[in-house]
């Protein structure tokens, strides 16, 4: 303490003082020992001896004056200081308390709440109070999530802008956007929680995305009654093959396509031989599972990559791209002989039914569309007028080997 290191200094001045006189005093006597002096020498000692101490009791009250106005100038800063701290702290305090968002404060360790403003207390539908503890965790809906926010914390992570479900007091679930951040006060972690809460912005999310999937579900099924309509607007309803349109539309792609790559095409008109007579005879519903039933055959006959189409009435058109010559008119005759020798089921009825064919082949018989197919037709009716169940191939007709 400084005041009794002076005090004790003082007290040691005092002493030195007193010996020093009486030194003075013996040294005289021992030096000038005249006679008429030496009654006197005592008196002189103890005299000097008091002007000594009178000299140093008016430096130690000088000495108090100067130490008393020291203090009183200490005092009054510290009190100015501490009045700047008041203040300082009142203006923090007030930033914290009207903060126009939610603000928390609570131990690192522990969880535990010790300062939350206005707004905060206002979102979790609670008071902080002395006698009721209130932890971090408690307003966490998923205990989890608060592991992992306290985790990246006690990491020395900030935690920005992060979407976490927090309840209030009563149980209300809410959504929050949090940011954490963690101080350090006398050998203390705290962490210091801005809270926003989101529930609407969320709401409003959550509905968009809704309208989303539905406007989605919307397009899509649009996206497959569109796909339907077009897949409709290529099939012939009856059968279920491709339509002439389709046919129309693919043939020119077909035939320069495979002539690009030197390949033939051949193709096939396909026609029933006297058909009128099964409508005649059994009625036009019986003809339609005939032609039903007979496009089924077509197809299963045909490979994969064949297109079988219904030209029209009772006519079928068959492209077999990459097919020779000798190929295609052995698959026709093929065709011709078991539609001739397989019995139709229709309506109960078991009908028989020939096959009329005409054969031509791109390039041989030409190389547009147009060209081949009339080519094809014309075989079918040269087929027609020999006699009907048989495969006529295009002029002109090189010889075949099958
Ligand atoms: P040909 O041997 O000369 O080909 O004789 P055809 O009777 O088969 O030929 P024609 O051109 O004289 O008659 C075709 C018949 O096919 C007439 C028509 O009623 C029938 N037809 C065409 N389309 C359909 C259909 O979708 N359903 C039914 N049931 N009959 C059809
Ligand atoms: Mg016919
Ligand atoms: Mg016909």
């Amino acid at each position: 303490m400084p005041s009794n290191t002076a005090a004790w200094s003082s007290i040691g001045g005092f002493i030195g003082l007193q010996a020093g006189a009486a030194l003075v005093c013996a040294g005289c006597a021992a030096v000038l020992p005249p006679d008429w002096l030496r009654p006197g020498l005592p008196l002189l000692g103890q005299a000097a001896a008091l002007l000594a101490g009178w000299a140093w009791l008016g430096g130690r009250r000088r000495e108090a004056a100067r130490l008393r106005r020291a203090n009183r100038e200490l005092a009054a800063r510290m009190s100015e200081r501490s009045d700047q701290l008041a203040e300082s702290e009142a203006r923090l305090r007030l930033l914290a308390d009207a903060a126009p968002f939610p603000l928390a404060m609570n131990r690192l360790a522990g969880g535990e709440l010790i300062y939350a403003n206005a707004r905060a207390e206002e979102l979790f539908g609670t008071r902080l109070r002395q006698e009721q503890a209130l932890r971090v965790q408690d307003f966490y809906v998923d205990p989890a999530e608060r592991e992992q926010v306290a985790q990246s914390l006690r990491a020395g992570k900030p935690v920005q802008d992060r979407e976490v479900k927090l309840k209030n007091a009563q149980g209300r679930e809410f959504w929050a956007l949090i940011s954490c951040s963690v101080v350090k006060s006398e050998q203390v972690w705290y962490v210091i929680n801005g809270i926003n809460d989101i529930s609407e912005r969320k709401r409003l999310e959550q509905r968009l995305h809704d309208a989303n999937a539905s406007l989605r579900r919307h397009v899509d099924e649009i996206e497959l009654l569109q796909q339907g309509l077009r897949e409709q607007a290529l099939r012939d309803p009856l059968t279920g093959l491709f339509n002439r349109r389709h046919l129309d539309e693919i043939l020119p792609r077909v035939l320069s396509h495979m002539l690009a790559l030197h390949r033939g095409v051949a193709v096939l008109m396909v026609d029933a031989d006297h058909f009128k007579r099964i409508n005649d005879s059994y009625g036009h519903r019986c003809g339609d599972a005939v032609l039903t039933a007979l496009g089924a055959y077509l197809s299963d006959h045909f490979r994969s990559g064949d297109i079988v189409c219904r030209y029209g009435g009772e006519e079928f058109f068959v492209l077999l791209p990459g097919a020779s010559l000798e190929a295609a008119h052995a698959k026709a005759e093929g065709l011709c002989r078991a539609v001739r020798e397989m019995p139709i089921e229709a309506l109960g009825h078991s009908l028989s039914l020939t096959l009329s064919i005409g054969l031509a082949l791109s390039p041989l018989h030409g190389e547009d569309a147009e060209t081949v197919v009339r080519a094809a037709d014309e075989a079918l009716y040269r087929a027609k007028s020999q006699g009907r169940d048989r495969v006529c191939v295009a002029d002109p007709v090189p010889s075949l080997q099958s």
